[in-house]
């Protein structure tokens, strides 16, 4: 027995490494944000409480059954004492040893970690490590816990430790179910002894504690008792709000918007649900997966539920609780009553809802939001074809006409030439070499507006986006155009005469063979040489590239390699000796070209000794 010893009989353990690191830094560092202790006790003691509560609906035999679930703080100036008591689960002495003695050591670990950034304000984040009970390590000089566990047999237990290097064990008397934590408060923390103090702090961060807490011999609870989910909207402030997400989620920077429901039908339902500002978790994110927290009146019964939104809204976060979940179910029977789908319905419905009005007011922040969630909107698109009424009108693009700012397909519409039926669109690599696409040419030279896709994503959402109210959407590499509608400031240069034309078209179809299915001329061009065009019984010409991203083998899908017979090049080309090799490596050069601006080249590096030969040709005047 060492010293100092506040037990009788007791048996002395060694902190792990990590946790002494752990104490040594919240006992020597100087926070000023100390006060957060009592909200890591009373979020220990209410855990425990809920604990409790879920025991009892299956489980009879429970010590103490008819005491009242509740939380009871004392203090004692004269000696600085602070007393914090559960009527919880309790402890047994195998779970004392290990809650507060060895297995913080993770969670330990990673609070070291935090330690060293010094971005991150510790006292905000402690909880999150598992390590919560230690923060009374901050203001106290020794602590001691006892307990007594729910169940009639165990015996109660205590614990002490000063936050050196040990702790003690030993047997305790107490005849009360649940946890008591005495706390000897540092000289320099003799305000956590003042009732009035404490009240202060439980309002700031342990109101919404769904049991009562009382102060001193108090019999009115100090804390308001309901959930913040449960709480009316009028009743909440933007801060708090704030402080119940950076909790939940540990996220430290602000949500873009967040989603407070409470109905009555069809099904009884409160959410809290919020849009984060960045698509990746933090490092610290307490989050490790998706889904949202599912309570059934107040008691968390799934930390993690991915049935309540679909997958295109995964990344929503947040608290949903319903009165018509039964309270003794199991996570199976909760998939398999036919509440689910209903909760699923109104969440989704008020997401969206939410969404565009977020697009409306404030298109600021729709943007940030477009850019970091765009690509699961159009997986949805892709992915649930029946919903996509709700998301087509939260799609955002960049288009020819307007390739700096985001475009509604509403935006397009509205822009929309007289007599204008179709939405077009391009596929391409990136939002600059699609401009110089020769698909758009036509378009172009007509000022008509073509949405620009550069998003590998936007290859799989035009798997399910045919249609936009009345407007197919067009993918101008198989528009059929009026091509008689020439520009007014392209003067009509000469063209190839058709003899001369058709011996150069039999020039290409040699030389390529079978790599394409045709060659012929086109009257839809006007900057570019030649462009490759979907034979028109091709199907789904955008699946070529979905395949191209995912890595899978495919073919290089043959296509017609349409030319410029106005084009300075090809009359050019004519002029070199037919069959030399130049006049060929220029024609394979045309076509890999035409590959590459499609984005279908399998291999453009290869292009490299090709066009090398054809610069040495150009500088020796022979071109
Ligand atoms: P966390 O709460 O994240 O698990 P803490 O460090 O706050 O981490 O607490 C460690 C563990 O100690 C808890 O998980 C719980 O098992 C136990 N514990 C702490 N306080 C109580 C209490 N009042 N009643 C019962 N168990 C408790
Ligand atoms: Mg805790």
């Amino acid at each position: 027995m060492t010293d100092g010893s506040s037990i009788e009989n007791a048996q002395e353990f060694s902190f792990k490494a990590e946790t002494k690191q752990l104490l040594n830094i919240l006992i020597h560092s100087l926070y000023k944000d100390r006060e957060v202790f009592l909200r890591e006790l009373l979020s220990n003691a209410s855990d425990a409480l809920n604990r409790l509560r879920f025991e009892m609906v299956t489980n009879q035999n429970v010590l103490d059954s008819a005491a009242e679930l509740n939380i009871r703080i004392k203090v004692d100036k004269d000696s600085r004492m602070l007393t914090i008591q559960d009527t919880g689960i309790g402890m047994t002495r195998e779970d004392v040893i290990e809650n507060l003695g060895t297995i913080a050591q993770s969670g330990a670990r990673k609070f070291l970690d935090a330690a060293k950034d010094s971005k991150v304000d510790l006292t905000q984040v402690i909880g999150q490590f598992g390590v919560g009970f230690y923060s009374v390590f901050m203001v106290a000089d020794w602590v001691r816990v006892t307990s007594r566990s729910f169940n009639p047999q165990a015996e109660a237990v205590t614990w002490y430790a000063t936050g050196e290097d040990h702790y003690q064990i030993g047997r305790a008397d107490m005849s009360e179910r649940g946890t008591r934590i005495e706390i000897k408060l540092k000289e320099d923390a003799a305000e956590f002894a003042e009732e009035y103090r404490l009240k202060n702090i439980i309002h700031k961060h342990s109101d919404y504690i769904g049991f009562p807490i009382y102060l001193g011999d108090g019999k009115d609870a100090v804390n308001k008792q309901t959930s913040l989910w449960r709480t009316s909207k009028q009743e909440v402030t933007e801060e708090q709000y704030k402080e119940f997400y950076r909790q939940t989620t540990l996220d430290f920077e602000d949500a873009l918007t967040h989603i407070h429901i409470s109905t009555d039908a069809p099904v009884q339902l409160y959410a809290l649900l919020y849009v984060p500002s960045k698509a990746e978790r933090g490092m610290f994110s307490l989050r490790k997966e998706d889904g949202l927290k599912l309570y059934s009146r107040n008691i968390l019964i799934d930390e993690y539920n991915k049935d309540l939104l679909p997958e295109y809204l995964r990344f929503v976060q947040g608290v949903v609780d319903s009165e018509d979940l039964p309270l003794n179910v199991s996570r199976e029977t909760v998939q398999s009553s036919g509440l689910m789908p209903k909760l699923k319905k109104v969440l989704t419905n008020q997401a969206i809802r939410e969404l565009e009005s977020l697009a409306k007011n404030n298109a600021e922040k729709y943007q940030t939001f477009w850019q970091e969630f765009g690509a699961y909107l159009k997986q949805g698109v892709a992915s649930a074809p029946q919903e996509t009424e709700n998301i087509n009108p939260l799609l955002r693009f960049k288009t020819n006409l307007n390739p700096e700012t985001w475009s509604s397909l509403d935006d397009y519409a509205a822009r929309m030439k007289l007599g204008q039926k179709e939405i077009f669109y391009i596929v391409g690599e990136d939002p600059k070499s699609v401009l110089r696409s020769p698909h758009l040419d036509y378009f172009h030279s007509q000022g008509t507006e073509v949405l620009l896709l550069t998003d590998p994503m936007d290859s799989f959402m035009l798997m399910g986006l045919h249609k936009y109210k009345d407007f197919e959407l067009k993918n101008v590499s198989s528009a059929e155009v009026d091509a008689t509608q020439k520009p007014k400031e392209q003067t009509e240069t000469e063209k190839i005469p058709d003899a001369d034309f058709n011996s150069l078209i039999e020039r290409f179809k040699q030389v390529l063979g079978g790599r394409v299915t045709d060659v012929r001329a086109s009257n839809r061009l006007y900057q570019s040489i030649a462009r490759l065009a979907d034979a028109d019984d091709t199907v789904n010409p955008e699946l070529q590239r979905v395949y191209r991203f995912l890595g899978k083998e495919y073919e290089i899908p043959k296509k017609i390699l349409e030319l410029n017979p106005s084009h300075g090049v090809l009359k050019n080309l004519l002029k070199l000796e037919t069959g030399s090799e130049l006049q060929n490596i220029i024609i394979e050069q045309i076509y890999d070209s035409a590959l590459l601006v499609e984005g279908l080249h399998p291999d453009p590096s290869s292009m490299a000794s090709r066009v090398q030969q054809i610069i040495e040709a150009a500088l020796a005047g022979k071109a």
